[in-house]
């Protein structure tokens, strides 16, 4: 039974502001936020950039406002370096108790130079500790000798920091990367020197690549910013972080950010690497974002469409408006709505289309002239279609003459008439898109370009 059961929850994410804000930290923070509000607890994010070297203040940005855009909300923030007279504080009392010494020795980085350093009085002991995730771990801790924790008095390094602050944060859960399991018996031998109590330990699994090894930058976007940039929404990526190492007990995979609060429990977390996915995260993707609103699909796909494709002659809100349910069936994220503007996928609803005569033509069709013939009928039917028809509407009045005609031999020239080329969406849809009017202009287009070809 944990000293901490009866004691509100309070977790915290301490990323060192010395990197890039990769998943796998945003993932850490997920698990400690959801862990936080499932319990009603606090969520204190707490910079540690005690390494003045290494820690960037844009990286510090970055964490932060990666954090925020995700909607992931602390309680607190601290930021370690504003915190050195509490650090000194404790190292002077736990030198004064004895469980610490400073020692006059010849300074690592400056050789030559003698530093006084501040190292722990190890008992030499093994040190167990349940973990939530993994169960017992014990270690021997007589291999570290008595180890660093101060560079000097008013320089304390990260062991001794992050076990002062979760004391004086009152830190009930350290859920944090496994690459930290190693680091906990120095901090519980720190934190019985100092007189802490000692929090449950969560240690999640590491992030893997397809191919089992870590997930590093060689297998592709790593960064939050990355797949921000590249179209992910929020929802969808705490969604599918969460189920990244954390398993929910049933089938369910969607979850909004409230049904995961509710839901998750570190019972659930599992104990091997989690596999990082990105065709899985595509998925959680389409099917957040087919839960918008027709306007907010709208201002979303803004966002992604190319400047080329609103200099199209035909382009319109109207038009777009209605070409959206294409572009959502067939994307999942906006830099995939990009490249399909790139390749010229959408071209068809704003310009008319270069036809070319041999690919209007049906493959079984004998002649030009059947094609010609049977594009003149489409004319005719869609000549008596109103602008306002929905897409089936518009299907069930070409219908009759397709199955009686051959649905190829119909379908097939309409739809490369109206779009000029051989893979495109259906033709109801296409019409649909570009209005009647318009789709009449271009069949007759096309039935000049097949007549002047077939006379040249
Ligand atoms: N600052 C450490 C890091 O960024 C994390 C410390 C912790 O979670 O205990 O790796």
């Amino acid at each position: 039974m944990s000293i901490f059961q009866e004691k509100k929850v309070i977790t915290r994410m301490a990323p060192s502001p010395t990197g890039h804000l990769h998943i796998g930290t945003a993932r850490t923070a997920i698990f400690n936020y959801l862990f936080a509000r499932k319990h009603n607890g606090t969520f204190i994010l707490r910079t540690e950039d005690t390494d003045k070297e290494r820690s960037k203040k844009e990286f510090e940005d970055e964490i932060t406002d990666g954090l925020a855009w995700l909607g992931i909300k602390w309680d607190s923030f601290y930021r370690q370096s504003e915190r050195t007279l509490i650090y000194t504080g404790y190292l002077n009392t736990t030198i004064e108790k004895g469980s610490a010494y400073v020692s006059k020795e010849e300074s690592k980085m400056r050789p030559g130079e003698m530093v006084e350093v501040v190292r722990l009085k190890n008992p030499n002991k093994v040190i167990s500790f349940t973990d939530e995730i993994r169960g017992e771990i014990s270690f021997d801790t007589t291999e570290l000798g008595d180890f660093v924790i101060a560079r000097s008095i008013t320089d304390p390094l990260y062991h001794f920091t992050v076990v002062v602050d979760d004391h004086e944060m009152e830190v009930t859960h350290v859920i944090r990367g496994e690459d930290h399991i190693s680091n906990t018996p120095r901090q519980i031998l720190i934190q019985e020197a100092i007189g802490a109590l000692r929090p449950q330990y969560a240690h999640l699994p590491l992030i893997l690549a397809p191919d089992r090894s870590k997930l590093s930058k060689r297998h592709g976007a790593v960064m939050l910013s990355d797949y921000k940039h590249q179209g992910f929404i929020q929802p969808a990526l705490i969604n599918y972080l969460t189920l990244l190492g954390w398993n929910p007990g049933t089938d369910q995979e969607f979850f909004t950010l409230d049904e995961l609060i509710n839901a998750f429990d570190l019972s659930g977390v599992q104990k091997g690497g989690a596999i990082f996915d990105v065709e899985k995260l595509k998925w959680f993707n389409k099917e957040h974002v087919s839960g918008f609103s027709d306007t907010d699909y709208y201002d979303y796909v803004t966002k992604y469409i190319t400047p080329a494709l609103l200099a199209l002659p035909q382009f319109s809100t109207d038009r777009l408006l209605r070409l959206l349910p294409t572009i959502k069936e067939r994307t999942a994220a906006g830099a995939e709505i990009t490249l399909e503007c790139e390749k010229g996928e959408y071209d068809f609803a704003f310009q008319t289309p270069k036809i070319e005569p041999q690919m209007v033509k049906w493959k079984n069709d004998a002649s030009p002239k059947v094609t010609l013939q049977r594009l003149q009928k489409l004319a005719e039917i869609i000549s008596l279609m109103d602008e306002s028809f929905s897409i089936d509407e518009i299907k069930n009045r070409i219908w009759g003459y397709a199955t009686d005609a051959g649905k190829g031999e119909v379908l097939w020239p309409l739809r490369v008439s109206l779009t000029g080329k051989e893979r495109s969406p259906d033709p109801f849809t296409v019409i649909h898109i570009i209005g009647p009017s318009e789709a009449y202009t271009r069949i007759k287009r096309a039935c000049d370009t097949i007549l002047s070809d077939s006379l040249a």
